[in-house]
């Protein structure tokens, strides 16, 4: 991709002058971050989150639809004759956590927490959506995405089998993650598996339960899962290209109630991921063959609840490059990372990115003392997002639109 090439204004006063109107409007949307920080919302039931976006893009101008996989929200600008379009996507739900910031805008509902920094994507989004409706330098279509329910429940995907991308078409699409950890503002890129697949596996082991004395006249499933449990770490040592990541976790082995009955039952909870397609396909079917077999030589016998989760989240190398020369060119080189590491969480955007080619770039929220709680790592009581991200974030959406959509001539 060569869009980056085909404006010919001079760069760096753009660009600083870019990153100068996101500061001089942050006020503005860190404002609402600490707003929809205040009122955090869980996945399917981000009512007012979505309330809020939608009026504010109305007022900016962009045409808003909603109602895409429930609390779904997608602005549409338009702007010359441009006949390309581009999509960006935040994601708006909360996490069942109790905040432990102490914060003067903490969450005013017990048990949930913007824990993840969806709040905080969600504004950099809203802020790129003024600028870009207002000053941005552009001819075609910005489809800005807010998605419901990324927390496990799978937004992204709802959202697509409501007639995403067949009611907006884009010829690609991003999204941006905050990462505790990295320096603040610093911009992390990586093509190919960025983030891996997560499916969740329940065995549920049946045999014949008797007295504890007796074992000979039971089935005991409690010995059969603690064989299952070993045997299926010896895929991921043996079955599994040592070159290729793999995790079988049992994160749950339940059975039995006393210590002188066999029970009838056992049921083991697995989470089960992976950074290549076939190697995922390659779990499931090893898991399944040896839990019966397993089963089997333990003389009982096993039902497996295997559920596709999340994908595994690919960025396309030409999109990925793109955003890599635009990352470089609003921060500088310095501040880029152009090929991170994977990571073994996994991220629904993975599904829109098996439709629509694209990038998923993380955005350093701080490391260590005096970066506040934006070093404190996310999912945790104590996580905040760094404020001082809205500005640049959506300075680079904004950049990104410009170069991807340019004004020919
Ligand atoms: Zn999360
Ligand atoms: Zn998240």
């Amino acid at each position: 991709m060569d869009k980056a090439d085909t404006v010919n204004a001079p760069r760096e006063t753009l660009v600083h002058d870019k990153l100068q109107a996101h500061h001089a409007q942050a006020d503005e949307f860190i404002a609402v971050r600490r707003d929809i920080h205040r009122h955090p919302e869980m996945g399917y039931k981000e009512y007012r989150t979505s309330d809020l976006v939608a009026e504010q893009l109305s007022a900016w101008g962009y045409q808003v639809t909603r109602g895409l996989g429930g609390t779904g929200v997608v602005g549409q600008l338009k702007k010359g004759m441009g006949t390309e379009s581009i999509g960006i996507r935040a994601d708006m739900d909360a996490l069942p956590i109790e905040e432990a910031t102490g914060l003067p805008y903490a969450s005013c509902k017990v048990g949930i927490m913007h824990a993840c920094g969806h709040d905080g994507h969600t504004a950099m989004l809203l802020a790129a959506a003024k600028h870009i409706a207002q000053q941005g330098v552009f001819s075609g279509t910005v489809n800005l995405i807010f998605q419901p329910a990324e927390e496990g429940l799978g937004g992204a995907k709802k959202m697509m089998e409501d007639g995403l991308f067949q009611q907006f078409p884009c010829q690609a699409i991003f999204a941006m993650h905050n990462m505790p950890g990295q320096p603040q503002g610093h911009l992390v890129l990586r093509d190919g598996s960025a983030m891996a697949s997560s499916d969740y596996v329940t065995i549920t082991l049946h045999g014949k339960g008797g007295h504890g004395a007796m074992p000979h006249l039971a089935a005991d499933p409690v010995v059969a899962g603690s064989a299952i449990v070993l045997g299926l770490q010896s895929i991921v040592a043996r079955n599994v290209d040592p070159q290729h990541m793999a995790i079988i976790t049992v994160g749950a082995l339940q059975a039995g109630v006393a210590n002188n009955v066999i029970p009838q039952t056992a049921t083991l909870r697995l989470s089960v991921r992976s950074l290549d397609r076939d190697v995922r396909v390659l779990l499931e079917q090893r898991i399944t063959e040896l839990v019966h077999a397993q089963a089997q030589s333990y003389g009982v016998t096993a039902d497996i609840d295997y559920q596709r989760g999340y994908p595994v989240l690919v960025n396309h190398p030409a999109e990925t490059d793109f955003a890599r020369t635009v990352a470089e060119e609003l921060v500088g080189p310095a501040r880029v990372v152009r090929q991170g590491p994977a990571l073994t969480g996994s991220e629904d955007f993975a599904f829109m990115l098996e439709a629509v080619p694209g990038s998923y770039v993380l955005i350093g929220n701080g490391q260590g003392p005096g970066e506040g709680h934006g070093a404190c790592m996310v999912h945790n009581p104590g996580y905040d997002f760094n404020d001082k991200n809205v500005a640049v974030g959506a300075a680079f959406w904004s950049l990104l639109v410009e170069r991807f959509l340019p004004v020919q001539g």
